[in-house]
């Protein structure tokens, strides 16, 4: 009898899950790769879609055509809700009507990436959105052209003034890009468009708790990001935290409040009357880590081991932006290059094991840091690449360059580089719809995390006929599904 393949499942198909799961191709090994949309999002590009510049469409593509060759694996669309880590199953809750489904794995890689995080005020989510998903991106297009319509409308100028003041929280490189993105738009693309509300009158604020923006960029870069924000029009205020957001807008701690001409008149110093506020201040691990029983730091990430496992758990890896993985003494940043090499890296591992009878001894993880950078705008940025810095143009060339490399899909990078090369000349944005997009905050969305309850393995197999998870335990409706292998 042929002895059965061992199988990985891989939950998350973003940079992290996406590229392990190709380093799997030619492995002797069965893969399940699972994830809750079909699609994987180029994160770095969303911005583009909340600004209207790009279609969601034109920065994602379906998981199952970017995998469609690789035969040896499977896709499921679903949400992984419970790890067993004892048993070596997981819990997947399956969005339609088909029942929850239960795997079993020799190995699990788990890269579900993080959310928005709003450090114990997810309240603030409704008034202040963040930047992580498609519908997040949306839901911000939408705001900020439903502020420029409804300033058209008015009179009264106070409340012009509102509907045109935009506030962006996090002096990050997600920040930076926004605020520089509504600054542009308001200015170059809808001041040819709108009569009565001059969107040149818009004022953009950029608010950073810490003393400057950008702190993972050299010093001289920063204030370089700084110079090119004021350009378009920016206010950045630093060492100005936020304590409360409404429909309001935003009340700040700090003594740059004060600073800042032409706002806070009204109801104390302290406010920026704003009818948009965007967040980019923070993220936390997605919600799944909350269902795992191990250590976690404070923005929620997983703490692996140097060869990317999970404590007491070596076939479990977990990667890029929900695990906190430190090297001589500091913690990889949340970005794609520390995802997509963390994918290879534990591939690796997974086959060299899978070839092997035991485990070979396993050789740390080693982060090759390729360089960072910031767009701000139309030829505009700065990057850093081992020991280079750019700023201006040709910083916006080496970021564009990137970025159509990078971005998945042949169709997509023709369409993206066409659309840049229009709006470069034309000052025009195609994707300016306000659509309906039927947005839920979920920054404070928990799992109902699920147990995956079966009867004991057989000979490393799934037994058919699933015992029932327990009713108040699980997010979805019918009995569990298991899939015994071949
Ligand atoms: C606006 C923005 C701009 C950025 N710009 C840059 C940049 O310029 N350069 C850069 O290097 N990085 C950038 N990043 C960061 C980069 O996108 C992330 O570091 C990277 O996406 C992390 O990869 P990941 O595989 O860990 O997670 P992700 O790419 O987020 O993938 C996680 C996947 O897991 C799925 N998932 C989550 N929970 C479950 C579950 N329970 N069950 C099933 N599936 C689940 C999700 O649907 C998703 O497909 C940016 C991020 C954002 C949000």
């Amino acid at each position: 009898m042929s002895k059965a393949k061992r199988r990985v499942v891989i939950v998350g198909g973003g940079f992290g899950g996406l590229e392990a799961a190709k380093a799997l191709a030619s492995a002797d090994v069965d893969i399940l790769l699972v994830d809750r949309v079909n699609y994987h999002l180029f994160q770095p590009l969303l911005y583009q879609v909340a600004m209207a510049g790009l279609a969601p469409s034109e920065i994602a593509s379906p998981i199952r055509g970017i995998l469609a060759e690789q035969k040896n694996l499977r896709v499921v669309l679903g949400e992984v809700t419970g790890v067993d880590l004892a048993a070596k199953r997981i819990h997947i809750t399956d969005p339609g009507t088909h029942g929850d489904l239960v795997e079993d794995y020799d190995w699990l890689v788990l890269a579900v990436g993080a959310r928005n995080g709003y450090f114990g005020h997810d309240q603030w989510e409704p008034y202040a959105p963040g930047l992580k998903t498609v519908e997040d991106a949306l839901e911000i297009r939408r705001r900020v052209l439903v502020a420029f319509e409804r300033a058209e409308k008015i009179d009264d100028a106070r409340e012009r003034k509102k509907l045109l003041t935009f506030v962006v929280i996090g002096g990050g490189p997600t920040g930076v890009e926004m605020s520089g993105a509504v600054a542009e738009l308001a200015r170059y693309v809808l001041a040819q468009d709108f009569r009565s509300a001059d969107p040149r009158e818009t004022k953009v604020v950029l608010i950073e708790a810490g003393p400057r923006i950008l702190p993972s960029f050299p010093e001289d870069l920063a204030a370089s990001a700084v110079e090119q924000l004021a350009e378009l029009g920016v206010e950045v205020m630093t060492q100005s935290r936020v304590v409360s957001i409404d429909g309001d807008g935003v009340v700040l701690e700090g003594e740059g409040a004060d600073d800042v001409p032409g706002l806070g008149s009204g109801s104390g110093r302290d406010r920026i009357h704003a009818a948009t506020v965007l967040w980019g201040a923070g993220v936390r691990a997605s919600a799944l880590t909350e269902c795992l029983d191990v250590p976690r730091d404070r923005q929620g990430r997983v703490i692996v081991g140097p060869d990317c496992a999970l404590p007491d758990h070596p076939d479990v890896f977990a990667i890029g932006d929900m695990a906190r993985f430190e090297e001589k003494g500091q913690v990889l940043p949340g970005v794609s290059p520390v995802a997509m090499q963390q994918g290879r890296y534990v591939a690796r591992i997974i086959r060299w094991e899978a070839e092997s009878d035991g485990r070979p001894p396993r050789s740390p993880f080693s982060y090759f840091d390729k360089g960072s950078m910031a767009t701000i705008g139309r030829s505009r940025a700065i990057a850093w690449a081992r020991g280079i810095k750019m700023t201006g143009f040709i910083a916006w060339l080496a970021w564009l360059f990137i970025h159509i490399f990078y971005l998945i899909g042949f169709k997509n990078r023709l369409v993206v580089l066409f659309n840049w090369f229009w709006s470069y000349l034309s000052y025009k944005r195609g994707a300016r719809l306000i659509t309906s997009t039927g947005w839920e905050p979920t920054a404070a969305k928990s799992l109902a995390c699920a147990v995956p309850a079966l009867p004991p393995k057989t000979e490393g197999r799934t037994v058919p006929g699933a015992e029932r998870a327990p009713e108040s335990a699980r997010a979805g409706g019918g009995a569990p599904i298991s899939h015994p292998r071949p």
